[in-house]
């Protein structure tokens, strides 16, 4: 199995009727780059930068920043590398940073909330890192938890902002950073049509999305049945981002653990998902399922998936189509 995988480490990622599809992988650290390359990663769909913020005593400095956004553009080699700003709150929290008790964290003060907010100042260092390292490789900038419209737009403005200011202080900035932002509030999902005028791709964080759209923690044994990757509901909001992105001529990612599941991937293929972002190992099982798989026929499959009422028909339906 493995020498069968192995094939597939060297090569793009085609389905069976030759539609070209971008598998990349989830880092935290400079360090996980090795694992890309060694499993045929085409880039980097998600680093999640807040362990360089949970790792430390005080908030790491915008030279220590640079140094580590560097080595990922480096160690990619013009590669894309989404890198996610700061998603620390709810379950995430921060030695340095005393944020007052919520009853209710995952509703509450958290990642792009508290950094367009009361934390201008470490979001700030933090663009001006980005933004100096944009020129050591493919850099795109993404925001977490977007909720509304003035909230990308005050992050944009932020980097615009502070992209000036290095000009001004003749330091180079790459001109071709997209700016995108997650999906993973089902308010912005609904809306998806509107960020997609401005953000220039989305990636779905399936993650935090299935829990906010079935209103159920999966670490709650009592209420983890619901949370459902496979239901319709589900499917049909990733469908809506996904259609809404390419109304607009622009891309649509996964960054939540669903894009690496080999029962999802048929599904989000059919669905239209451009590029699945997924942990290193997940790389090559992926890239063979995708390989077997005809997108014209996934696309009916998805088409079924969606006039179906439950997750369970779902999984039946795939495992047929996959037989
Ligand atoms: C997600 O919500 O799916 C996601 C990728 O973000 P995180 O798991 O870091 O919240
Ligand atoms: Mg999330």
């Amino acid at each position: 199995l493995k020498a069968m995988l192995a094939k597939f480490k060297d090569q793009p990622t085609v389905t069976a009727d030759g539609h070209h599809l971008e598998l990349v992988a989830n880092i935290g650290t400079p360090n996980d780059i090795e694992g890309i390359i060694n499993n045929g990663g085409e880039g980097v769909g998600l680093y999640r930068t807040e362990f360089l913020y949970m790792d430390a005593s005080v908030a790491p400095s915008e030279e220590e920043q640079y140094q580590a956004y560097k080595a990922v553009l480096e160690g990619m080699a013009g590669k894309p590398v989404v890198v996610r700003t700061l998603d620390i709150g709810g379950d995430k929290k921060l030695p340095y940073l005393p944020l007052p008790h919520e009853e209710n964290p995952f509703l509450g003060y958290r990642a792009l909330r508290m950094c367009i907010g009361d934390f201008k100042d470490i979001f700030n260092t933090q663009l001006r890192a980005l933004l100096r390292a944009s020129v050591h490789g493919n850099l795109k900038i993404m925001f977490p938890m977007v909720t509304i419209l003035p909230e990308f737009r005050a992050a944009k403005e932020m980097l615009l902002e502070q992209k000036a200011a290095l000009l001004a202080e003749g330091i180079a900035v790459s001109e071709d950073i997209e700016v995108g932002m997650m999906m993973e509030v089902p308010a912005s999902a609904i809306l998806a049509d509107q960020f997609a005028k401005e953000a220039d791709f989305f990636s779905i964080g399936t993650n935090d999305l299935i829990g906010y759209t079935m209103a159920a923690d999966r670490m709650n044994q009592k209420v983890s049945y619901l949370y459902q990757p496979y239901n319709p509901s589900i499917l049909r909001v990733v469908k809506g981002i996904i259609d809404a992105s390419h109304a607009e001529g622009k891309w649509t990612g996964m960054c939540g653990e669903m894009a690496g599941d080999l029962t999802a991937i048929p599904l989000l293929v059919g669905l239209g998902l451009d590029e699945f972002s997924m942990s290193a190992s997940s790389i090559l099982p992926a890239r063979e399922l995708m390989s077997r798989l005809s997108k014209a026929e996934m696309e009916k499959v998805a088409e079924q998936a969606l006039q179906m009422g439950t997750a369970e028909e779902v999984v039946e339906l795939v495992n047929n189509a996959l037989k």
